[in-house]
């Protein structure tokens, strides 16, 4: 039986490509590709990815698991599904990215950086994404790209949905609480990841799920991720998703990017500051060109914004933090 994730690990291309069970047929379209075929047809295509970040492995884990159900006709398979696995060199060498950030170059950002192994790969996953779906151009379509974090977290997993002027799905945010995240957090602006790519180019329901703590192969405990498994199995049978147990989710919407623009740049934050760190109105949030005696301090300018992916090191011109706002919703 067919193992992409173990032949990706063994830097290996499959010797049969292609196959059928009672339920689907399959195919092995590339170094950590394989798609997937009911024989009914489906009104829905999903693509489920992971990997884009190369050390974020308890989500390539289970996604392998996942092919690996259907496969033996374990799972029920309902929609026209595309597993992705999205940095292959990177989930080798156990880092998140060799080069550039993966999920930094989509919406053709690649093309801004030099052309290596990374920005060939973001280029080939954007035309699988538009082969897949434009094969079926009636389905319905939905794109999780999941992920988990480094950095500590006061909620330690959220979804991230891409900016997007038409409504946000009903039934992603129904797949979204029923996975027990602690928050939801809006986009305000386009952005290069992944589902922004398959939201605003090809009108996919996207979305970026955090799902808590980075760990080697072989150290997480899958038991931690039970109820995304158990959403992302529920979506590719096309059944209902459970209720939540967990108190009410979140809202964050995206207020601000704090962007580094000079060397002495600096959050006023530890290094390892947990995300959704909060802040009040008129606290110093960063500072920076303090050297010039021009200093340009952000300071917050809500009652109480929370910062997201916090990173002093970044290089000049890039974004060193999100700033949030938490939304009241009734
Ligand atoms: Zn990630």
């Amino acid at each position: 039986m067919i193992d992409f994730l173990e032949l990706l690990k063994l830097d290996q291309t499959a010797k049969i490509t292609c196959g059928e069970t009672a339920q689907l047929q399959w195919a092995w379209l590339g170094e950590g590709i394989l798609q997937f075929r009911p024989h009914r047809d489906s009104d829905t295509s999903l693509v489920l990815s992971a990997g884009i970040h190369g050390n974020e492995t308890a989500p390539i884990e289970l996604l392998a698991q996942l092919c690996q159900d259907l496969l033996q006709d374990k799972l029920t398979l309902n929609v026209n599904l595309l597993c992705v696995l999205g940095n292959p060199l990177a989930i080798r060498a156990g880092v998140r990215y060799v080069e550039y950030d993966m999920n930094r170059m989509f919406c053709g950002a690649y093309q801004q950086l030099e052309s290596v192994i990374e920005t060939q790969r973001a280029e080939y996953l954007e035309q699988l994404l538009c082969d897949f779906y434009l094969s079926d151009a009636k389905t319905k379509r939905y794109h999780l790209d999941l992920h988990t974090a480094i950095r500590k977290s006061y909620l330690e997993t959220f979804a991230l949905l891409p900016f997007q002027q038409r409504a946000y799905d009903t039934q992603l945010l129904q797949a979204i609480e029923a996975a027990e995240l602690d928050a939801v957090v809006y986009h305000q602006a386009v952005g290069t990841t992944f589902t922004h790519f398959s939201s605003s180019k090809l009108q996919a329901e996207s979305v970026t799920l955090e799902l808590g703590k980075a760990k080697s192969f072989g150290e997480n405990n899958l038991s931690d991720f039970n109820a995304i498994d158990l959403v992302i199995r529920q979506f590719v049978e096309a059944k209902d998703f459970s209720a939540r147990k967990k108190p009410v989710i979140r809202h964050f919407k995206v207020v601000d990017s704090i962007v580094k623009t000079v060397e002495d740049f600096q959050l006023n934050l530890a290094d390892d500051a947990p995300n959704f760190t909060e802040f009040h109105f008129g606290d110093v949030i960063a500072t920076q060109n303090h050297a010039a005696q021009q200093a340009i301090d952000y300071v917050a300018h809500l009652k109480s914004v929370f910062i997201l992916f916090p990173n002093n090191h970044v290089k000049i011109g890039l974004r060193a933090a999100l700033v949030l706002e938490e939304l009241e919703l009734t």
